[in-house]
């Protein structure tokens, strides 16, 4: 007998056990469209060069040390990284209104976040889009929300965004609210709202009186450019809201499993900045203490100079540029072969995914009869493609649809 027989098999999580089918599928033909990490021309993963640099010359650098870091991280990091969100010239970072603390990649921050939010301001209810990460819900529960509400985002029949829905659903969320956003390149959709719905959405969250929670995993990702990839977040700062932001460096720098993240604050009253960063201090010291170093001097390291960081730019629109470039192939593939139906959303949508519209059924014939791994709502990693498989993704499609 064991005291532990209480704990019951929990279910596994979908896109990691799709990753483990894959890679234990030997079917020369496979192909993994399921987790949202970069690959190359030829399906392999990518180590950015400017950050292979960087490691080179950290190597070999004797006054690094494995010294604690302080609890909320590399400072010089932190303020680089808000600077990058929010604009070199933000009137929010020169008044002293906005700061930044190092997390454990955009989910810690997340986390970091939302207990303050929580623990501090007392909210309790939030909202997310349907359909959304597929974290975001349980994170937000774990850290004390008791109350989490959805609000409509993606219209199937149009396979755009359903922004009455989701008007409407903000509409009537109580005061104090807290409305979790994509910053850019919605995850799984590929939708973004135009810069004028993000105005009307802006103007309810003020009427409403709704506090914003900005996720930003992918900034520079979707257009290639960072400054145009921050532009909701950027606006609603210029709007007077106070607000967080959660940022990732997973995937524009690449650095998955570094756990390279920042939580960015604006809020109206510098005066309130010690006494929150010894708040936010506490949350980590009781969580983690304090976060890894590796990766957040190395993305600190680049921002700061103005060579890697234009190096790194490249490296971001190269990967962008890439993700349209199959998005248009395998639209051209699907045309190519007279697939029912219109495939424009593919190529309208941006980011590293797409939500193809394929049903549960399709999606499950693709893993099945081609060895194409994707997930069940139908939204495939676009960089998974690449000039050798997307032929045969169109086809599998295809034969799926017909
Ligand atoms: N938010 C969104 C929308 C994501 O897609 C992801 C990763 O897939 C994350 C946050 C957090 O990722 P990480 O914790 O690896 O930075």
């Amino acid at each position: 007998t064991s005291r532990f027989e209480v704990v019951q098999q929990g279910p596994p999580i979908e896109v990691f056990q799709l990753n483990r089918m894959f890679l234990e599928d030997p079917h020369p033909s496979k192909v993994n469209l399921s987790i949202g990490a970069y690959r190359d021309e030829n399906g392999k993963p990518w180590v950015l060069p400017v950050v292979r640099k960087m490691e080179k010359q950290m190597a070999n650098d004797e006054t690094l040390l494995h010294e604690y870091l302080p609890v909320l991280g590399i400072e010089q990091f932190s303020a680089a990284s808000t600077a990058m969100l929010l604009g070199e010239d933000s009137p929010a970072i020169a008044s002293g209104r906005a700061f930044g603390v190092q997390t454990l990649s955009g989910t810690g921050s997340l986390r970091v976040g939302a207990e303050l939010l929580n623990k501090h301001l007392g909210y309790t209810d939030f909202y997310y889009s349907v359909p959304t990460w597929d974290n975001h819900r349980l994170v937000f529960v774990n850290s004390g929300f008791t109350n989490p509400h959805t609000y409509r985002y993606w219209n199937a029949q149009d396979r755009a965004i359903d922004f009455d829905g989701l008007i409407e659903d903000l509409r009537s969320a109580p005061e104090n609210s807290v409305v979790l956003l994509h910053a850019c390149a919605h995850n799984p959709t590929g939708i973004d709202p135009t810069q004028e719905q993000w105005e009307k959405i802006a103007d309810v969250m003020e009427e409403r009186k709704l506090f914003p929670f900005f996720d930003s995993a992918y900034q520079g990702f979707a257009s290639g450019d960072l400054d145009q990839d921050a532009w909701a977040v950027r606006y609603f700062v210029k709007r007077g809201f106070e607000l967080v932001c959660a940022q990732s460096y997973a995937k524009n720098f690449g650095l998955y499993n570094e756990r390279v993240g920042n939580l960015v604050l604006v809020i109206n009253d510098a005066s309130l900045v010690p006494a929150m960063k010894s708040q936010l201090t506490w949350i980590v010291r009781g969580m983690y203490s304090n976060p890894p170093a590796h990766g957040a001097r190395i993305v600190a390291n680049v921002l700061a100079n103005k060579q890697l960081f234009d190096e790194w730019k490249e490296h971001i629109k190269l990967m962008s540029a890439r993700v349209i470039q199959m998005r248009e192939a395998l639209r051209a593939e699907l045309i190519k072969l007279g697939t029912p139906g219109n495939w424009d959303h593919i190529v309208k949508q941006i980011g590293l995914f797409s939500y193809t519209g394929l049903t549960q059924r399709q999606a499950e014939h693709l893993v099945q009869e081609y060895h194409i791994y994707l997930l069940k709502s139908g939204r495939i990693n676009i960089c998974g493609l690449n000039p050798s498989n997307v032929e045969y993704m169109a086809k599998a499609m295809n034969d799926a649809v017909v």
